[in-house]
């Protein structure tokens, strides 16, 4: 089967991490921070924060936001379920913004909408979680503007967007979001096999999140609230967790950030031959604008026809011939968890029409040349007819 995605993991990725494996430190040491700062140069932030994966990033992104029990949280009901739990996690209450059609990202429009709504019930969101789809950056700007407006936080989810550009700059940047959360999970556009990292211009949310990591322990000397010291002393001064990423891990990440430039030429490969042959046949193909770069984590095809059980059999069909295509994602709230809190079918009517539309074709840096060609030949005879 040719898989959506896969991890590219080379012989210098493992000498790499067999050299870290027999250091002293395999833990916290010093690949961490070095990884850290590979990371926010890439990504053009002030800090970045190692963390074991994108959710506990988006955690303990919530938890510096200052998000509490009662306060609401805001996302995009086509994410992954992580997005939304998140803010559960902190005790918050979940609502959606429905999605825009072409981006298939956060709809600007539905999103003014539901404040000014929210506002005359006071109860506009403390977070709006923004997700960056298949890699396509949102509306910053726009969002940026209401988030003064109406006072709420930006924390982007660009679990899929490392290495995308909006208006020439990476995501993550920290001038137009609050927090970005990556992921490297080895779908991802690179890999520590579990892991993620929060990226932010803030040097008070980037401390809360660096001792939120691990247990909420700070060994700063200037930051101890007794005086006592000693190479042996620390203090706990919040309730944090277990989040770390090791040096094994943040080793991998590193030896995999020097090939992303190769993988990213490989992806742009990739979406130029898909635009090209897959602009004939009854397809939505992804939105290009000309002040977004998409890291091209998904390329994601939406069938004009709208009728889920067409979309089934044709995942079903290309699936037998072995193309391993799959569907970002199932939207939130028709999860039965998120029905338990009250959510309903067709609350969110332009989620629901992708969600019977959309389907991911395989793309990443593994990808060859024969496969992209046997994939096209599958898609023209299921779609021709
Ligand atoms: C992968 C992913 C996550 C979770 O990432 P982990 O590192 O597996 O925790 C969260 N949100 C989105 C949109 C993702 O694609």
């Amino acid at each position: 089967m040719i898989p959506y995605s896969r991890q590219l993991i080379d012989n210098r990725d493992i000498r790499n991490i067999s050299r870290t494996l027999k250091k002293d430190l395999v833990t916290t040491g010093p690949k961490i921070e070095q990884f850290e700062t590979k990371i926010k140069k890439f990504v053009g932030a002030k800090y970045a924060v190692a963390v074991n994966s994108a959710t506990s990033a988006l955690h303990v992104a919530c938890i510096a936001l200052n998000l509490k029990s009662g306060d609401w949280l805001w996302t995009s009901p086509i994410s992954f379920v992580a997005s939304a739990n998140c803010g559960l996690y902190c005790g918050a209450k979940i609502d959606f913004v429905d999605i825009d059609e072409k981006s298939n990202n956060i709809s600007v429009e539905k999103l003014k909408k539901k404040l000014i709504k929210a506002k005359t019930k006071k109860k506009l969101p403390k977070i709006v979680v923004i997700v960056n789809l298949a890699g396509l950056p949102c509306d910053l700007y726009e969002i940026k503007k209401l988030s003064k407006i109406y006072g709420f936080k930006i924390l982007e989810d660009s679990s899929h967007a490392l290495g995308a550009k909006y208006n020439g700059k990476r995501i993550g940047n920290g001038k137009l979001s609050d927090v970005s959360v990556f992921s490297f999970h080895p779908v991802k556009i690179i890999t520590t096999l579990e892991g993620g990292v929060a990226t932010t211009n803030d040097i008070k949310l980037y401390k809360k999140m660096q001792m939120l990591r691990s247990h909420g322990i700070t060994r700063e000397k200037k930051m101890f609230k007794n005086r006592v010291s000693g190479h042996w002393y620390y203090e706990q001064h919040l309730l944090g967790y277990n989040y770390r990423m090791n040096d094994v891990e943040a080793t991998l990440g590193i030896s995999q950030l020097q090939k992303i430039n190769k993988f990213f030429i490989k992806r742009k490969k990739i979406k130029k031959f898909y635009d090209k042959e897959l602009r004939k046949l009854p397809l939505i193909l992804p939105e290009n604008k000309r002040n977004k770069i998409s890291s091209l984590h998904l390329y994601i095809i939406r069938l004009k026809n709208s009728s889920i059980y067409f979309r089934n059999e044709i995942i079903r069909k290309l699936r037998k011939k072995g193309i391993g295509v799959n569907i970002h994602y199932i939207p939130i709230h028709f999860q039965p968890y998120f029905r338990s809190l009250g959510f309903k079918k067709g609350m969110f009517p332009e989620s629901e029409k992708y969600y019977k539309t959309a389907i991911s074709l395989p793309i990443h840096p593994g990808l060859k040349k024969s496969d992209l060609i046997k994939i096209l030949k599958v898609l023209k005879n299921l779609l021709k007819k």
